[in-house]
């Protein structure tokens, strides 16, 4: 396949691993140990997807993002230590496309990867005007959704929801950016108004709206659509 994964970790043996991984899943492996490095591999080889440790030896890892959200929109995968919510959520905010915890297993990384290139690439092929997921179907022009062949009423503001997280199933959004995605349509100001509009949206979509199948909940996060 050719596509280079830039790999930035401090710890040689996570690094290592990983890289072991994700070769073997096909993929070209550029390692880079710190924060200045990282930003000049990704100048110089122009990765396919970012794998960034957030802890970092000579640059804080949330500013790795900023820096490389100036001038790229390179999809990013962030490693988080267990219990560094707050990091996690300002990775997100500030544009990295996913995050897997610390310590995590090299396949599920691999996954990941796999998964947010998917989307990446479904993504840069262009807005799709009619969205399937799984049984639900999103026809965004009419504004209209079904689930499982039936018909189902939405506000503007359930429906803008629901669109922009069936785009890219599987991607966790954060409350504040759900807040973003309805802007226009939602008065409201609160995050908490997601939490409230999302209740709304699985009355009406769910088969067993306390046991949710599409939409997700990512706790201490935000929410996700199922992807599958
Ligand atoms: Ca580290």
């Amino acid at each position: 396949m050719g596509r280079t994964i830039l790999v930035v970790e401090d710890e040689r043996k996570i690094a290592g691993l990983v890289r072991d991984y994700l070769e073997h899943a096909g993929f070209e492996v550029l390692v880079a140990g710190d924060g200045e490095a990282a930003l000049a591999g990704a100048r110089r080889t122009r990765p396919a997807l970012v794998v960034l440790d957030l802890g970092l030896p000579d640059r804080d890892g949330l500013d790795v993002i900023r820096e490389l959200r100036r001038s790229s929109s390179v999809p990013i995968v962030i490693l988080t230590a267990r219990g560094d919510e707050s990091d996690r959520l300002v990775g997100l905010e500030l544009g990295a496309d996913d995050y897997v915890v610390k310590p995590f297993s090299p396949k599920e990384l691999v996954a990941r990867v796999r998964a947010v290139l998917r989307r990446s690439e479904a993504a840069a092929q262009g807005v799709t005007e009619i969205i399937r997921v799984g049984d639900v179907e999103v026809d965004v022009p009419r504004m209209r959704i079904s689930v499982g062949g039936r018909p189902v009423d939405l506000t503007a503001t359930e429906f803008q929801l629901v669109a922009t997280m069936a785009r890219q199933p599987g991607r966790v959004f954060t409350r504040s950016q759900l807040l973003d995605a309805v802007h226009g349509v939602a008065f409201e100001s609160y995050e908490r108004a997601i939490d409230a509009h999302v209740k709304n949206v699985r009355k009406k979509i769910e088969p067993v709206p306390g046991r949710p199948r599409y939409l997700l909940t990512v706790h201490g996060v935000g929410y996700r659509f199922a992807d599958g």
